[in-house]
Parts: structure tokens; sequence; C-alpha cells
């Protein structure tokens, strides 16, 4: 068995021991004589899988008794569509900050919804920027108010929290959370896929305060419905059970490690080698990101041209470094370097690229 370096977006590279784990439990989880895939979502192990999942989101998190912590399918791209649905209103109104493809997309969907303002964009400055929240300009009377606080494609991080008074502060985390302590009380709803930074596609993780249940007009499908799903523990139907599962052994992962000040530790490691690499190269690998918002996740670089774009891609496979290749909406390189990317991968991406350079600088 041979396994690569995997700087995928998404789905992406999971930890080897979650990995090595769930082989192990395939056939026989605990004693119970069956897969996880087989069993039944309301019976007592499936129960305590999911239960234990939670309550290690919660503690790695530090999540306040205040919010609740769903697991949902149909990814982030459906939360674009149940958040306005379960918060705008009828004929209501939300703030949207514009930060790039996934920022786009998010209101794009909202727009079908009701009255969405930019209260801040990035796009004037191809969005390589967090407008700064003096530029931002408030609606005080919007449902919500909607950041992505990291922008995958682009690779653009919030280094902040926003400060938005009594309007409640959304947030798309689908590719950063859990790669550092966040403060979940300053939200009123934290959403992100799995496949980036949790487990497996198919499950979405929406964690919402208690006071934004119960707000979707009637006549919404229940499965669309927040409430509805917080009042059946996320077992409304069957819930995506072997991503539950997988996702809380990750979660466990986390917590063995030392939590997320530790993993952040890590990140911020890592994320040094990468742009460290950029910025000492001279000019022959380049990202256009503002420093103070550069992501830790995900690092965009371009070469000078595309045939050496094109050399870098095939020989960085040879040497067992995968999906590198950016953006088709942007091009160049994008190394997602995610919790689960060991230190090993980085540092060898780091020196295939010095590597490379010498070669053909
Ligand atoms: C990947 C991604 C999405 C879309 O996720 P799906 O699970 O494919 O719907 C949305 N927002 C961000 C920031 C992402 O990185």
């Amino acid at each position: 068995m041979s396994r690569v370096f995997n700087f995928s977006a998404g789905p992406a590279v999971l930890p080897e021991a979650v990995l090595t784990r769930a082989a192990e439990e395939m056939l026989d989880w605990h004693g119970s004589g069956m897969s996880v895939m087989e069993m039944s979502h309301r019976g007592k192990e499936f129960e305590s899988i999911i239960a234990k999942a939670e309550a290690d989101l919660r503690q790695l998190m530090g999540i306040p008794a205040s919010h609740k912590v769903l697991f949902l399918q149909g990814g982030a791209t459906l939360q674009f569509a149940m958040i306005p649905m379960n918060l705008m209103g009828a004929g209501g109104a939300a703030d949207y900050v514009h930060t790039g493809e996934w920022a786009k997309k998010a209101i794009g969907e909202a727009r079908k919804f009701g009255n969405v303002s930019l209260a801040a964009s990035a796009e004037d400055r191809k969005f390589t920027h967090v407008p700064p929240q003096s530029e931002w300009q408030l609606n005080p009377d919007a449902a919500y108010v909607h950041i992505t606080s990291n922008e995958t494609i682009g690779g653009v991080e919030y280094h902040w929290i926003p400060e938005t008074g009594k309007v409640p502060l959304v947030a798309d985390m689908s590719s950063h959370i859990l790669s550092r302590p966040m403060d979940v009380s300053r939200y009123g709803l934290i959403y992100a896929g799995a496949q980036k930074n949790i487990g497996p596609a198919g499950l979405a993780i929406v964690i919402i305060r208690e006071d934004l249940l119960g707000r979707a007009p009637a006549g919404t499908a229940a499965m669309m419905d927040y409430k509805v799903m917080a009042d059946s523990a996320s077992m409304y139907n069957t819930p995506p059970t072997y991503a539950v599962y997988v996702s809380g052994l990750v979660f466990e992962w986390l917590l063995d490690l030392g939590g997320l000040a530790e993993m952040e530790k890590r990140n911020r490691a890592k994320a040094a080698l990468v742009y460290g690499a950029i910025d000492s190269s001279g000019g022959f690998y380049t990202n256009p990101v503002e420093p103070r918002d550069r992501s830790l996740m995900n690092i965009p670089f371009r070469l000078p041209d595309a045939a050496l774009e094109d050399a870098f891609l095939k020989e960085a496979k040879a040497n067992g470094l995968l999906q590198l290749k950016g953006h088709r909406s942007v091009g160049g390189m994008r190394a997602s370097i995610y919790n689960a990317m060991p230190l090993a991968g980085v540092e060898a991406l780091v020196s295939f690229m010095r590597e490379f350079q010498r070669a053909h600088g």
C-alpha cells in the first residue's frame, strides 16, 4: 500500500489513524457483529455514536448550551437556501459580505428568498482580501449578516469576528471549521459541509442558536426546517449514519492530539512553511492575497506561465504530491492543507517547490 500526499480542496485528506480505525471496525463495530453502515439509526449502538459525536464536537469547539448541533444532508450548498428560508421571514432582508466564489453562491441563492444587500464586497480588489469592518454598511433591521469565513477557492480567511450587534452573525465555515478555536457564542449560526475538515461528503453540520429555531414560514418542507431537525435530534429521517460515525472518529482524533489550540499551532506551522516558500521565491511563486487575510487552509499560488504550471503539476504528481491544480475559475495551483494533512506532506511540498524552482527558475 502506498499513500500519496493529497492536497485536494475537498473531498479531502482524512487522518490516517481515523481511516485505519474505520477499517478495523468495518465488519464488526464494538462487538455488534455488523458494520455501522448496516445498523438501524434508531438502535442503541448508533444512538451512542451520534451522541458521542455531538458531545465531542461540543467539547472541541466549546459550544455553549444556547446552541443546538444538527447533522444534516445536502452539503453546505443546501444551507445557502435553508438559511434564508428559515431566517429571513416574509419580505425580509439580510446582509451578505461578498468575498469570493462561495459568498457569491450563497448570495445568489439568498436572493431567491428576500432582499439581499451587500454590506461589503471585495470584488473591486478581485477578492484578495476581507473588507475591514470599518467599510461595512450594515442594515440594523437585517434578519442576519452572512459571511464566508474562509474562501476555499480564493484562499482568503477572516482572522477576526465581525461585530453585528443584535443582528445574528451567520458563517459558512466549511473549509476552516475545527482548524483553530472559534468563539461559537459570537455566532447565531455556523455551518459547514463535512468533506473539507470534518469527514465524508454527504454530511453538513449546523450549529444554531436556539432562539433562531422556529422561524421558518408555514409551508416550509420538514427537511428544510431547522426546528423540525432540532426537535428530532437530526433523525427526522435516516441521517447519513456512516458519515456521522467517521466524523465522530475525527473529533476523537482531534481531542486526542490536544484539541483545537494544538491543532491551530500545527496549522500555523504548516501554513508558514508554504507561504515562506512562496514569499522567498523572488516572485517565481506568487500568492495574491493580502498577507493578514491569508488562509491557513487553502493556499492558491501561481507560477510565471502556463507551461511551467503544467510541468509543476506533472512533476509534483510523479513525486507523490497530488491534487494541486487550482480551481478552474482562478487557475494556477492550490495547496489545501487541512487538519489531516501531516507536516511531512507540507515539508515534501515545500522541498519540491524549491527543487522545481532550481530546475526551471
Ligand atoms: C465546499 C464549499 C461549499 C460547498 O459545499 P458542498 O458540501 O459541496 O455543498 C460551500 N462553501 C464553502 C466555503 C466551501 O468550501
